[in-house]
């Protein structure tokens, strides 16, 4: 089994990256050896996993304009199980280096082929934004994974990722799937939270994560260590529920 998994909602500030480096981690800490891919040339996945965004020598960009082959530009080992593929601001330009060249959507795919079967997860991180960077991550993934906010808007903007991924599944990768919705900052102090869950469970029509993400303020910590929670504080809820998310995304491979 190998299945590369991309983390997408263009919206920012739903727990993408969150769930990126936690899920990554707790699939390594339940043994899986996984690869985690930075694509958001904020870095935070990177430093997250306690890579130093500045010290990289090849990162994710590099990959995508022909500097280094992927080999290169992976980090080994970052934890048990768990290597990271780094990325930094650097990133921010390899959109526009990209106009012009052939089969811009297919980079990071073409480049996953060579190592894909080192691993049982590959973990992408996506920008918030539905840009080329995106594009690769849907082109290389077997499955999108969608963080929605227990928040007010959490549906605005979700009719267009998913048109996006249609897209992609029509035209790019036919073999796209929905992994499904996972929900994040659940807060059981509010009723927002509660009626989130059930409005989008009445109005979408996708798998849904039986775990709930808690709003968890060591989740919130734990990137500033440079650590995913299993490793900050593996007693938290946050990491609880991470690992059960983990748990979670394992069986559901295993049901297919
Ligand atoms: P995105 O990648 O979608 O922009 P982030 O994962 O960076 O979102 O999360 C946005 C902010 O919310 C960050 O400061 C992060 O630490 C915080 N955050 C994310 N998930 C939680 C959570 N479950 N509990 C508390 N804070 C969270
Ligand atoms: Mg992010």
């Amino acid at each position: 089994m190998n299945r590369v998994i991309a983390i997408a909602n263009q919206k920012g500030g739903v727990g993408k990256t969150t769930t990126a480096i936690n899920l990554s981690a707790c699939l390594a800490d339940l043994g899986k050896k996984v690869l985690a891919l930075d694509l958001d040339p904020q870095g935070n996945m990177t430093s997250g996993l306690g890579v130093d965004k500045d010290e990289i020598e090849s990162s994710v960009y590099d990959l995508l304009i022909g500097n280094a082959g992927i080999e290169e530009c992976i980090c080994e080992n970052v934890l048990d199980n768990l290597d990271v593929l780094p990325s930094n601001i650097d990133l921010s330009a390899a959109e526009i280096e990209m106009i012009g060249v052939d089969n811009k959507e297919f980079i990071i795919k073409k480049e996953m082929e060579k190592i894909k079967d080192k691993y049982d997860f590959v973990i992408i991180d996506c920008p918030p934004a539905l840009s080329m960077l995106t594009i690769n991550a849907m082109t290389t993934a077997d499955s999108v994974l969608v963080p929605i906010q227990c928040e007010y808007y959490a549906l605005e903007g979700l009719s267009q990722l998913i048109h996006t991924i249609e897209l992609v599944q029509e035209r790019l990768n036919s073999s796209l799937e929905i992994e499904g919705v996972v929900f994040t900052m659940y807060d059981a102090r509010t009723n927002l939270s509660l009626q989130v869950v059930e409005n989008v469970k009445d109005n979408l029509n996708q798998n849904i994560y039986k775990t709930i993400i808690p709003r968890n303020i060591r989740l919130a910590e734990a990137p500033s260590y440079g650590m995913p929670i299993n490793v900050y504080d593996p007693k938290s809820a946050g990491a609880e529920s991470y690992m059960q998310l983990a748990d979670e995304v394992i069986h559901r491979g295993e049901e297919e």
